[in-house]
């Protein structure tokens, strides 16, 4: 079981989900996938902080299936 970062949470409407062993695996993957598809440059202090605090645990199959 790792963590999970749904870019809903960060960005609406994005249904990208960053997946990883920890905190940090998520925030990197998040971040490489924030400057592609949401065209950041760079990511500001406080959109770590935001995209940390919505990263949970990953239960997996209660949130698949939607
Ligand atoms: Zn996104």
């Amino acid at each position: 079981m790792g963590k999970v970062l749904k870019c809903s949470d960060v960005h609406l409407g994005c249904k990208f989900e960053a997946h990883g062993e920890s905190e940090e695996d998520v925030l990197r993957v998040h971040s490489e996938h924030a400057k592609k598809e949401h065209k950041l440059t760079e990511i500001r202090p406080e959109d770590w902080e935001k995209a940390r605090k919505a990263t949970r645990e990953d239960d997996g199959r209660k949130a698949a299936g939607r």
